[in-house]
């Protein structure tokens, strides 16, 4: 789908998978005007084909793209489109357990433009590729590093949003982290290095004495549709769940650490360094982080109840 600077995008069209063609003076190439989302295709228990939420992927989408000067589909457009892409593609959407499609929405702005300033031209495009299951069965819990040197977003910067630049100046950090054992990064705010952000790409929760809690959104990290879930699965279960600052400091003293994303579902956390000192959390036994992923992973399976009416079927 396309569209010139103030007009909505138009019908679009599906194509096989293949390259697609820009300018070199493409705003995306030069000024990296550009977000993207992720969302998954899941096939129920009984065979029917859902999406989990995809009009909440649209609606940070327009967040995200009002915040980078561009016009954006509408949630109709967005969640069609992904619907038509997911039916395009439902052959290569393996059977439960065994993984899902996971669908990526672009929108970038693909117009030429010499002068820092927004696209003339914008272009919303979805593929799709066939994942498996984050975790397969028995892969050890996350091991976090807690990066004090690099962050992935500062107050007043795209942090809260989706956007494409956020994540090349932070792969320096993941690589050092991956490089010396551990699976992902865990971000501070920028500020007092003290608050926890996030991880990579998923969102941070700890657990002390059946409190959940997890950061308050403050405009500097991305709240996840995941984390979002996770928190109306957990009230309904009947835990507390607090949003707010989280401080570094209470990884010491924490019972259970667990983060949230489309791609893990929620991935238990077992251990977390920070400045040389390490923290171990509970994974195994009767965890919270065990009873949410199953109530999620049952819903997008469609063998827990959707009270919510967060799967769309296809
Ligand atoms: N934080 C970041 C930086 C991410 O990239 C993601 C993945 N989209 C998340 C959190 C989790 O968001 P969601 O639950 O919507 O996948």
């Amino acid at each position: 789908m396309k569209c010139t600077e103030g007009e909505s995008f138009t019908q679009g069209h599906l194509d096989r998978y293949g390259s697609i063609e820009l300018s070199p003076a493409a705003c995306v190439l030069n000024y990296g005007q550009g977000l993207f989302e992720g969302t998954k295709a899941f096939r129920g228990e009984n065979g029917r084909l859902f999406l989990f939420r995809p009009e909440q992927n649209a609606v940070r989408m327009q967040i995200g793209a009002d915040r980078m000067c561009m016009p954006a589909p509408s949630t109709e457009q967005f969640v069609d489109a992904v619907k038509e892409i997911a039916l395009a593609n439902h052959r290569w959407i393996p059977p439960t357990r065994k993984g899902s499609l996971y669908i990526r929405p672009l929108l970038i702005g693909s117009g030429p433009i010499l002068g820092v300033a927004p696209a003339p031209e914008y272009t919303f495009l979805i593929y799709a590729s066939p994942v498996g299951n984050y975790f397969k069965e028995g892969m050890a819990p996350l091991s976090l590093y807690v990066e004090d040197e690099y962050h992935r977003a500062s107050p007043g910067g795209a942090g809260c949003v989706k956007a494409i630049t956020n994540y090349s100046p932070v792969l320096k950090a993941q690589a050092r982290a991956k490089s010396i054992g551990f699976s992902d990064v865990l971000y501070l705010d920028s500020s007092s290095k003290t608050i926890i952000e996030e991880a990579s790409s998923s969102n941070f929760f700890i657990v002390k004495d059946n409190v959940i809690s997890t950061p308050a959104p403050n405009g500097t990290f991305l709240e996840g549709i995941t984390r979002k879930s996770i928190i109306e699965i957990a009230r309904d279960l009947g835990y507390q769940v607090d949003e707010r600052s989280v401080r570094v400091d209470e990884l010491d003293h924490a019972d259970e650490v667990f983060c949230t994303g489309t791609a893990a579902g929620v991935a238990a956390v077992g251990s977390i360094t920070f400045r040389g000192k390490r923290f171990d959390y509970k994974v195994d036994g009767r965890l919270v982080s065990q009873r949410l992923y199953s109530t999620l992973v049952g819903i997008q399976r469609g063998v827990v109840q959707d009270k919510w009416k967060w799967l769309v079927r296809i």
